[in-house]
């Protein structure tokens, strides 16, 4: 996952940046950092820890300069080593360059051997540096981003979301199929490019809209411009953003997603046969999914769960052990709500079924007398490698298990999960349009020997000449030209 910013501002950004980081805290925990470009140097502060441990008020002060980059990290490619925090920043032929990234290559491994067959070296093990390079590696020819960005699209393979600043521009661009989020606000004295809308809102500015897929946004002190470099027939947009990981608060590709989640659970709730007590969130992420139940059910919102707000995610934790451990810890059940009840328990999706099998046991020790699991995704059949952290089929409990075998697995007394089709109408966007590879197992583009349903891209921009496909030949036709 991740979350990123690009902020132009004459005003100063360090403590803009930090304020839209700490409003995409949710998109990653485990590192943060800001570059800042002041006219003559780059200056950033990285570090491992949420945003609030990252910075302080002077470390901010000493962030100088009128446009920055931010990224808080969820590492889904590349160990946690501090190398890997972002931004990436790097000089190049007297430029500054800084670069933040989004989503997850699926080539990264090839283009990483070109680049080391020409002698290249890599300091980190993330792909935003084989994005880094590919950018240098045009820039070197042409000398322009809309050309490096032109380069990329041709080149990169998976999910994408860019924010770059070279010098005193902030560039930003998104994949073809604008798989992870990006829009961009205007601010009282500049603008923003960021990952979700809540960015935007914590800086008092407007929302303009969202950056298309396969588009590329310039920002500097004297505005904002766009430039569509590619255009896929169809895009596809991660349907998980829309079930867990966006905030609620964002509006995402024109759909808020806190209405998303109530319309799943809406339609979560037609065609129930139970008799329930009471609907109640798994907090923080079930919590619109329960409410939709329980506006269309008419069966009474109430909290069977509360949250010590002051505890990370558990899914970060690095054992099965200390997640389980951790469940207890973070969530604790109300018993005067829950006990002799039956209970209809909302979470947004299943995993490793971890959270699900303790919840509902929190739930038989507080005395509940029946507890139905309403899930507000389909079932997780196949692993994500565009960026959500989900890696193995062996660790998703419903990708060889029937919706019978997880019940007793996690002990539920029914379960239900939203349809597919369902889904999508709560998303309100046509089904190809969206990328539903974590449910169906088939995937918007070619990923090793998984299935997909591939979109047609072309690309438009830029001046770039050659019609050379491969990377290899593209290197080798441009070193002869040299
Ligand atoms: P499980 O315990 O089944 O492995 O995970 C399910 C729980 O993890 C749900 O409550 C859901 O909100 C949360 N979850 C789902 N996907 C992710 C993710 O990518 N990252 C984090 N941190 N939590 C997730
Ligand atoms: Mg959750």
């Amino acid at each position: 996952m991740c979350g990123i910013v690009g902020i132009a501002d004459a005003g100063g950004v360090s403590f803009s940046l930090y304020s839209a980081l700490y409003a995409l805290q949710h998109r990653g925990q485990e590192s943060a950092g800001i570059a800042t470009f002041d006219g003559a140097v780059l200056h950033k502060h990285k570090g491992q820890g949420l945003v609030s441990e990252v910075f302080d008020e002077s470390l901010l002060a000493s962030l100088e300069g009128s446009v920055g980059v931010g990224h808080v990290r969820y590492p889904t490619t590349g160990e946690k080593i501090p190398e890997n925090i972002q931004p990436f920043n790097f000089r190049f032929r007297g430029k500054n360059i800084a670069v933040t990234h989004n989503g997850n290559l699926t080539n990264t491994a090839d283009l990483k051997e070109t680049f080391e067959k020409r002698g290249q070296i890599f300091c980190t093990t993330t792909d935003t540096e084989v994005i880094g390079n590919l950018i240098a590696d045009e820039l070197r020819i042409s000398g322009g981003m809309e050309d490096a960005v032109l380069h990329c699209m041709r080149i990169l393979k998976g999910s994408y979301s860019v924010v770059v600043m070279l010098d005193d521009v902030i560039w930003a661009f998104r994949d073809p199929l604008g798989i992870r989020p990006l829009c961009v606000g205007k601010l009282p004295n500049g603008h923003i490019v960021c990952s979700e809308s809540v960015a935007v809102d914590a800086l008092n500015g407007t929302f303009i809209r969202d950056v298309r897929p396969g588009e590329l946004v310039r920002i500097d002190a004297t505005g904002i411009t766009f430039r569509q470099i590619a255009v896929a027939d169809h895009p596809a947009h991660c349907v998980f953003e829309y079930i867990y990981f966006a905030r609620a608060d964002s509006v995402v590709d024109g759909r808020l997603v806190y209405d998303v989640r109530r319309h799943i659970g809406q339609a979560l709730s037609e065609n129930e046969t139970i008799c329930a007590d009471l609907v109640s969130p798994v907090p923080d992420s079930g919590i619109a999914h329960a409410i939709g139940y329980s506006e269309a059910s008419k069966i009474p919102y109430r909290e069977g769960l509360i949250k010590n707000r002051y505890m990370g995610r558990t899914f970060i934790m690095p054992t099965q052990e200390a997640r389980e451990n951790a469940v207890r810890i973070k969530l604790n059940p109300v018993k005067g709500h829950v006990l002799d009840k039956s209970v209809v328990l909302v979470d947004d999706s299943i995993v490793r079924g971890t959270t699900s099998r303790r919840i509902i046991g929190l739930m038989r020790e507080a005395g509940a007398a029946e507890v139905h699991m309403r899930i507000g995704s389909p079932a997780l059949k196949a692993p994500c490698y565009l960026g959500v952290d989900m890696p193995t089929r062996k660790e998703l409990i419903a990708s060889d298990k029937s919706n019978e075998e997880v019940r007793k697995s996690i002990g539920a007394s029914s379960l239900r999960h939203v349809s597919i089709e369902a889904l999508i109408s709560a998303i309100g966007m046509d089904k190809n349009d969206l990328c539903v590879g974590c449910l169906t197992g088939v995937y918007p583009l070619a990923i090793g020997c998984e299935q997909c349903s591939r979109r047609r891209v072309e690309l438009i921009g830029g001046t770039y000449q050659s019609n050379l496909g491969v990377f290899k030949e593209v290197s080798e036709a441009r070193t002869s030209t040299k």
